[in-house]
């Protein structure tokens, strides 16, 4: 039997949003190595020291092959029918941020693929991965029916655009009986980072009604980043960003 950490493909992703090192250099496509396919889903993994046993033990055949199931099927309910769905299996995290950090699904500029990076190993974790998949799948429906752009999955938005975007994800999964993270879990995440970046009172106030307002909505980039101009979030969060290195994918 062929080795399991062979790379058997190589599927480069075009990127409309490039991503920009610390040197400045541009970075507008990734190269993803391919080990397997399992159930129509390409499946690559990044070790930081691989080896046969590691493979097994953090990503078992089993696991991964119902893992690629529900994937495409998932995606596929919510109607995001790409030509290639890969899975991207990593057994660090670069990332440090203020929540928990479990995944990206960046697609590709031509819209014919979807990636979902998983940063943690499910399976070691023992979590219920199905409400990860399921979000991650999300944000890839918003990016592969260009409300959102299709950015390198290291480019760091501001948090507060996430925490916005959040509410309209969690809002329609609710909506439609998916798994999802309740609507007082994303209003604690947000108040949580509106604390983290000093907004005034009044400013949070708002800013918190507007993640209300948008639960279940479907909304484009452009309107999240009209709206945080608009609540003031934007010259708060730049405040802080300038302090942080930013690095790494993003948070859930
Ligand atoms: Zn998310």
């Amino acid at each position: 039997m062929e080795s399991r950490s062979t790379v058997i493909d190589k599927l480069r992703i075009d990127y409309e949003v490039p991503f920009v090192s610390d040197r400045g250099k541009i970075l507008d496509h990734t190269i993803v190595r391919i080990n397997e396919r399992r159930k129509g889903v390409e499946i690559s993994y990044a070790l930081l020291d691989p080896s046969e046993q590691d493979l097994d033990s953090l990503f078992p055949s089993d696991g991964m092959d119902s893992l690629a199931e529900m994937t495409g099927s998932i995606l596929h309910d919510l109607g995001v029918m790409p030509q290639r769905i890969a899975l991207q299996m990593w057994d660090y995290s670069v990332a440090q941020g203020p929540y928990s950090v479990e995944g990206r699904a960046p697609v590709n500029k031509q819209r014919d693929t979807v990636l979902i990076i998983f940063t943690k190993s499910p399976f070691v974790y023992k979590f219920g991965y199905e409400m990860v998949l399921w979000h991650q799948a999300m944000h890839a429906k918003d990016r592969w029916e260009r409300r959102f752009p299709a950015a390198h999955p290291q480019v760091q938005v501001s948090e507060w655009i996430d925490a916005l975007w959040h509410f309209s994800i969690d809002g329609r999964l609710e909506a439609w009986n998916k798994p999802h993270y309740n609507k007082s879990e994303r209003l604690e995440e947000a108040a949580a980072l509106f604390r983290k970046l000093r907004l005034p009172a009044d400013v949070t106030e708002r800013a918190l009604r507007a993640g209300d307002g948008l639960w279940a909505k479907e909304v484009t980039m452009a309107e999240l980043v009209e709206k945080g101009k608009s609540l003031g979030l934007e010259a708060s969060s730049q405040k802080a960003s300038s302090k942080r290195q930013a690095k790494g994918p993003e948070t859930r």
